[in-house]
């Protein structure tokens, strides 16, 4: 934990942070996984940390892009509707076929799209520029190999020409041996992981998937699917946070409502420490009675036993919503632990703000945040903040005419305003309203 101003009077839970200092302390705690060798669908969305070079030419052999017939180029020449070349069939050559007929003068050999090009050949003739083959090959008429009889005998005729090489799909022609196939830094989305299969490649080395334990306090939450009891409401915070998690590239692992109670807390983050590598709470860091977070965690709540919590710093943070966060690291590991206000509201933007860069950081990826474009307010009347506070309200942004309306109130309870938001209307610390009309930075949450 940096303190740029460490002076007793003003501590870092005393004094007001801004919104990029925060994200900037917890960014510098936060180091890229280490890289493991994962199997390719577990690798996707991950970030490879090696070269990968081709090992053997792309396509591996010359074939045919066509369902035809394999010809040699002066077989054909002048070849018409009226004057048809006519060409002995001497077998069949499917995708996979490992012997292949050489084709000689007058012969044709029925070939099928992906298959390995005879010798002889130097061209495919589609076969819809033959009539389709007469005799013992054209009886199995584009069959598969093992269904087809041997395809030899008979006879095709051809009604156009053919350049040497027409349709066919030259050795090396996607990619060379020795190529890269893709560099270090690369970040494997389907197209990638396509090219990996295709050269042979059956495990990458990436930064592997963050572990991310999301956990929820408060002794008035019940799971969703059970009664709710008088004065209970539904944890939503774990779930939103799970998701988040999940959306941000990481491995969620939820961890349902703990109790307002200090030693129930230590236990249960002692419990997930083992197989996290981020920890996210929601709720208990305000200056309530029952601020379980921050009684379990801060460097008080750490001296009597605590999970070696005493690197935990609760702060103010100069935003709405989401004023009170907690930061630092825990447990023989130092595990990042970032402690998020309980409001749902709160707790998501939070969440995009903070976690989410962590996140991404830790898989070492290029891009941390989610974009930020300008819009100009479309509303019916100004918006007002508070001053001094970066605000985040709800939004629904329209690319199409690059506006933005505000979607509910500024109440970081309401649920149903968020999950009708798709972006995050941006009020600066120094402005208290915003015009109908003005511009500003809306965040795009995806
Ligand atoms: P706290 O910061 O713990 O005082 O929580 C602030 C408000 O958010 C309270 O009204 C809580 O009931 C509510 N809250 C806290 N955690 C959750 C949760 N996991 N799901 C839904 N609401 C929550
Ligand atoms: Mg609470």
């Amino acid at each position: 934990m940096s303190s740029p101003d460490a002076s007793q009077q003003d501590t870092g839970s005393s004094r007001l942070w801004s919104v990029d200092e925060h994200l900037a302390d917890i960014l510098a705690a936060v180091r890229p996984l280490e890289p493991i060798e994962l199997r390719l669908l577990d690798a996707q969305g991950c970030v490879l940390v090696e070269d990968v070079t081709v090992p053997v030419a792309l396509p591996p052999f010359d074939n045919s892009s066509m369902d035809g017939y394999a010809v040699r180029t002066a077989d054909v020449q002048g070849a018409s509707e009226e004057f048809p070349a006519v060409l002995t069939v001497i077998g069949d050559v499917a995708a996979g076929s490992g012997e292949l007929p050489a084709v000689g003068p007058g012969q044709a050999a029925r070939i099928m799209t992906g298959a390995p090009l005879p010798p002889g050949a130097e061209a495919v003739v589609p076969v819809e520029w033959t009539d389709g083959g007469t005799g013992a090959g054209a009886a199995a008429a584009m069959a598969p190999a093992s269904a087809a009889p041997e395809g030899a005998g008979g006879e095709v005729r051809v009604h156009r020409p053919a350049q040497a090489r027409a349709h066919v799909r030259a050795r090396g022609s996607d990619v060379r041996a020795g190529d890269l196939a893709l560099a270090a830094g690369t970040v494997l989305g389907p197209p990638q992981i396509a090219l990996l299969a295709a050269i042979g490649r059956g495990t990458v080395r990436v930064r592997p998937r963050p572990r991310v334990v999301v956990m929820s306090t408060g002794s008035e939450l019940v799971q969703p699917g059970e009664a709710l009891t008088s004065g209970a409401i539904y944890d939503s915070n774990s779930f939103a946070l799970a998701a988040a998690a999940r959306d941000a590239g990481a491995i969620a692992y939820r961890v349902g409502a703990v109790a307002d109670d200090a030693e129930s807390l230590k236990a249960a983050i002692e419990d997930q420490l083992v197989r996290a590598d981020l920890l996210v709470t929601t709720g208990g860091v305000s200056v309530g009675a029952y601020d379980v977070v921050k009684e379990a965690l801060s460097s008080a709540g750490a001296a009597d036993g605590g999970p070696d919590a005493g690197r935990m710093e609760f702060r103010k943070i100069a935003m709405q919503p989401g004023k009170p966060q907690g930061f630092g690291t825990i447990g023989p590991d130092h595990t990042p632990l970032l402690a998020l206000p309980g409001n749902p509201v709160s707790s998501y933007v939070s969440f995009e703000l903070f976690v989410r860069p962590a996140i991404r950081t830790l898989m070492g990826l290029p891009d941390v945040s989610r974009p930020v474009v300008r819009a100009r307010l479309e509303a019916d009347k100004a918006l007002t903040s508070p001053a001094g506070r970066r605000q985040f309200l709800r939004g629904a942004h329209r690319p199409e005419t690059g506006t933005v309306s505000p979607v509910g109130g500024s109440g970081s309870h309401l649920i149903a305003a968020l999950a009708h938001a798709d972006a995050l209307m941006v009020v600066p610390e120094d402005v208290t309203s915003v015009e109908p009309g003005a511009e500003l930075d809306v965040v795009l949450l995806g």
